[in-house]
C-alpha cells in the first residue's frame, strides 16, 4: 500500500521479525523436546504470528483460537474481558503455549491466564510477539518474547488500529491523530 500518512516510522522490519520468529520456533522446539504442544492463538492481532510461528516448530503440535474483548477506553484495556469465542477443546493435561500478539498493561494475559488455568493445562506458558515493559502493571511473566518495544502504539504483522493495518509486512508506529 502507499504509506498512511498515520504510519510514521518502522519500529521493526519483517527481516527482523522472520530472524526473531525462526529463534523463538528454535526455543520452543528444544524446550519442549519429547512432548506435544497445544498452541492457543489469541485472535485477531496473533494470526500472521501463530502462522508463521508454527512453521518454525519441529515438535508435533495443534492449534487452537480464543477471541477476546477487552473493555476500555481508547486504546487503554481494563483488564475486564469477556471471551467472544472459546477454545474448541479441553486443554486438560496439555502443554498449553498461549499466543499473543502484544502484552501492554498485562491486564488482559492476566485475566486470560486466570481463566485458562482452572482448566488444568499440564504447563500454561505464554509466547509474546511483543512486549511494552514500560507499561506492564502486574506479574504475568511471558516465558517468550520476541520483541521488547517503547510505549509507543504499534501496528502491522497483525496488529491494527481500528481494523486497518493488519496486512503490513513490517510492524509501524502511528501517530493516532492522523488515522
Ligand atoms: P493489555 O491488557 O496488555 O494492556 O493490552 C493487550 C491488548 O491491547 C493487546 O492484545 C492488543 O489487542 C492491544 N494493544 C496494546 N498495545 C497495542 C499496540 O501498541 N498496538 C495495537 N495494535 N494493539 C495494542
Amino acid at each position: 500500500m502507499s504509506q498512511h500518512p498515520a504510519l510514521v516510522e518502522h519500529v521493526i522490519t519483517r527481516e527482523q521479525i522472520q530472524t526473531r520468529v525462526r529463534e523463538l520456533g528454535a526455543q520452543i522446539s528444544a524446550d519442549y523436546a519429547g512432548r506435544q504442544i497445544k498452541l492457543t492463538c489469541v485472535l485477531k492481532g496473533g494470526f500472521i504470528f501463530l502462522a508463521d510461528l508454527i512453521r518454525e516448530i519441529t515438535i508435533p503440535c495443534s492449534i487452537d483460537f480464543m477471541v477476546i474483548s477487552s473493555y476500555g477506553t481508547g486504546t487503554q484495556s481494563s483488564g475486564v474481558v469477556r471471551i467472544l469465542k472459546d477454545l474448541d477443546g479441553p486443554i486438560e493435561d496439555l502443554d498449553v503455549i498461549v499466543v499473543e500478539d502484544i502484552v501492554d498493561s498485562g491486564l488482559t494475559l492476566s485475566y486470560l491466564l486466570r481463566n485458562l488455568k482452572t482448566r488444568k493445562p499440564a504447563t500454561l506458558e505464554v509466547c509474546s510477539l511483543l512486549a511494552k515493559p514500560a507499561r506492564l502493571e502486574n506479574d504475568v511473566t511471558c516465558r517468550y518474547v520476541g520483541f521488547e518495544i517503547p510505549d509507543t502504539f504499534v501496528v502491522g504483522y497483525g496488529l491494527d488500529a481500528a481494523e486497518q493495518f493488519r496486512e503490513l509486512p513490517d510492524i509501524w508506529s502511528v501517530d493516532e491523530t492522523k488515522l
